[in-house]
């Protein structure tokens, strides 16, 4: 309960909530209804499938404890990234040759299908489509970059792999000694995207109710019931999207993550001199410090950066602190600006790097661990969940449906977590650089 309203205050402080306008009303479920489908959670992952669901026909209810864009989906840093985590070459090798390259192209593709979403419901997000730099911190973590740009630009993807010069030229910033340009990569208002997306699923038919935490999960015969404080759901088939945020209510799926913190600071709109010198192409960015640090303009030139590292309210005045001390490394002209918002979230992390779908029993599927990687991603699987809820082949998913895959060792490694975060803080500034 402390983790829910520590959690309710920094969305409420966040400036995606001050900029994206009234929210939205959503009843909460009252009384018994039937559906095709049930999903739990209104974030991204959850709203792009029950879209996809409606448009396709079925009957569909969304549950949320909260609001629509209440979790990672409403407070991220709006970054539209194609990829994995892990590179192509790496995928192939842990997929085999078909099964390994069909989800490259999907990872590579993501970007570009959270676009077309967004452009085909013509959902107002502050879209761009500038491209996403990531640059090197140390000469040491550059080879690393150049060959994720020589895998992809092998599979047809015109990554570009830059310079220390024109890495500077196009950030604005001397701090960095080279990267890669993927062109694919944009930025949006996330909470915007989340509040679009529910507003096309419910213009296609789906029931949205916010303030209904699905306390437990039943069993019917063939179907699921979901019990909520005030109603019940009896459902065909169910889709868990609660990544980072995931209860207990599906037994063992939470032990397939880790939920790590991350924090971000924005700066009030900035003065002409420095926005047309701070990343002037409109380009987003993320670095390679092992706690990597990303960062953008928003759509009315404020400079958001975010970070991981800090654990709980005691942590995060000092990560704030921390972030704006590193921005101003990155960027000396931002010792200028006033710092006006500050709020943060949890990452849903897997031990392989890789998001997860399983079948955690009969008639629910359950796709989570997005990696800090799930903007692009999870509205790009939505069509996938939503073909697989109406029966499609599991062969036909970009990732094997499998069992629950438990990390060992789970709550001691939750409870070494925030030692884990300083410890990588270190190597980062073990290795030089000119940013931490
Ligand atoms: C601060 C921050 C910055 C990030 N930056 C980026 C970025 O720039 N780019 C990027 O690609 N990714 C980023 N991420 C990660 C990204 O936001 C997530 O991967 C993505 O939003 C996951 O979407 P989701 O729909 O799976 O989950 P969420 O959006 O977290 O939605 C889960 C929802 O489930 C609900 N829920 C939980 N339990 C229940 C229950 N029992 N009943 C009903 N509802 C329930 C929660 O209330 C929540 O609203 C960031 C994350 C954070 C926190």
């Amino acid at each position: 309960m402390a983790e829910k309203a520590f959690q309710d205050r920094l969305i409420e402080e966040s400036l995606w909530v001050r900029t994206a306008g009234a929210a939205p009303h959503f009843a909460a479920l009252a009384g018994e209804v039937r559906c095709d489908v049930a999903v739990i959670g209104a974030g991204l992952l959850g709203l792009s499938t029950a879209l996809h669901l409606a448009e396709g026909g079925a009957s569909v209810v969304v549950l949320e404890a909260a609001e629509p864009g209440w979790g990672s989906g409403g407070r991220n840093g709006g970054q539209v990234n194609p990829g994995l985590k892990i590179d192509p070459q790496d995928t192939v090798r842990r997929f085999g040759a078909a099964r390994g390259e069909a989800l490259v192209a999907f990872a590579g593709s993501v970007a570009d299908e959270t676009f077309a979403t967004i452009r085909r419901h013509g959902i107002d997000c502050d879209a761009s489509q500038a491209g996403w730099l990531q640059l090197a911190h140390t000469a040491r973590a550059l080879p690393g970059l150049e060959r994720r740009a020589e895998e992809w630009r092998a599979r047809g993807v015109a990554v570009e792999t830059l310079t220390a010069g024109r890495a500077a030229e196009i950030a604005g910033s001397e701090a960095y000694v080279g990267g890669i340009l993927n062109p694919h990569g944009g930025a949006v208002q996330p909470l915007k995207l989340v509040r679009g997306l529910a507003a096309a699923a419910a213009a296609q038919g789906a029931a949205i109710h916010a303030r209904s935490p699905v306390e437990r999960l039943e069993r019917d015969g063939t179907q699921t019931v979901l019990v909520t404080p005030q109603g019940r759901v009896t459902a065909g088939r169910v889709l868990v999207a609660t990544n980072a945020y995931t209860g207990p209510q599906v037994p063992g799926l939470r032990r397939d993550l880790l939920p790590v913190s991350t924090f971000q600071v924005a700066s009030e709109p900035l003065p002409p001199h420095l926005a047309a010198t701070v990343l002037p192409g409109g380009h987003h960015v993320s670095d390679t410090h092992r706690s990597l640090y990303y960062f953008r303009k928003d759509a009315e030139g404020r400079f958001v950066i975010g970070g991981r590292g800090a654990y709980g309210a005691r942590g995060m005045e000092g990560a704030y602190a921390e972030l704006r001390r590193v921005a101003q490394r990155i960027f000396p002209g931002l010792a200028e600006v006033r710092w006006e918002h500050r709020w943060g979230g949890m990452v849903g992390v897997t031990e392989d790097h890789l998001p997860h779908i399983a079948e955690p029993a009969p008639g629910v599927l359950a796709a989570v661990g997005f990696n800090g990687r799930g903007v692009a991603l999870s509205v790009a699987l939505g069509p996938h969940l939503a073909r697989r809820l109406s029966g499609g082949p599991e062969e036909a998913m970009p990732l094997p449906v499998g069992p629950l895959a438990p990390i060992r060792l789970h709550g001691t490694k939750v409870a070494v977590l925030p030692w884990a975060a300083g410890f990588y803080g270190l190597l980062d500034r073990l290795d030089g650089g000119r940013v931490v």
